[in-house]
């Protein structure tokens, strides 16, 4: 599986806001946006006025950084997207919000989506009682996550759930416990994306 690798924090200072990919730390004054907000490279001060087609790539790796997916796969995403009916944007924004590694995060089983990631790739992730170790699994209403009944897999996800300030969206359900599991209740749509995102704009770049 194909990752990015590198200092996850310069994606944020270079989109100039948080993108939540170091989990707790991020809400620490560790964070590095907190302590040092302006875009990483020596000349950042001196960069002008971005280009029209600046702006539209920023939104792009915006997003692409944000769900930690290559390129590649964000641009079957957006073929995905293109041949569903409807606004293309938005139905972007529901495949990258239904991948398996979005939705661990997002109950709370894990603090970022790349620890999530991990969690799966473990094998210390269930859907609808089978292991599921594939991070872009497309989740569909109806399915339950659950956590692998081990105790390293329930140890390592209550710990996270232990975690304060975590609120689980509204089209999923969480029924905590010994065995914690979530529950999908409903297709992601615009109002459940967690990032604020100008979809117009990556549909109109990656349209050319
Ligand atoms: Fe981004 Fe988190 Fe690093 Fe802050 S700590 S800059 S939010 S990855």
């Amino acid at each position: 599986m194909a990752r990015k690798t590198g200092p996850v924090c310069r994606m944020c200072r270079r989109e100039g806001m948080k993108l939540f990919l170091k989990g707790t730390r991020c809400d620490t004054p560790k964070c590095a946006i907190e302590r040092r907000d302006s875009p990483p490279g020596m000349q950042s001060s001196r960069r002008g006025k971005p280009t029209d087609y600046g702006i539209h790539l920023r939104e792009k790796q915006k997003v692409k950084n944000y769900y930690g997916v290559l390129e590649r796969q964000f641009r079957k995403y957006f073929q995905m997207a293109q041949r569903t009916r409807g606004d293309t944007g938005e139905a972007l924004m529901t495949l990258l919000e239904r991948r398996l590694d979005n939705i661990v995060c997002r109950l709370g089983f894990g603090p970022s989506r790349s620890q999530a990631r991990q969690l799966i790739c473990h094998g210390h992730v269930t859907v609808n009682g089978g292991r599921v170790d594939i991070p872009s699994y497309l989740i569909r209403p109806g399915d339950v996550i659950r956590v692998k009944s081990r105790p390293k897999s329930l140890q390592a996800v209550q710990t996270n759930l232990a975690e304060p300030g975590h609120e689980v969206p509204e089209f999923l359900s969480l029924v905590a416990g010994e065995a914690p599991e979530g529950h999908i209740v409903r297709l992601p749509e615009a109002g459940d994306v967690s990032i604020p995102v100008q979809t117009q704009l990556i549909v109109e770049l990656c349209s050319k």
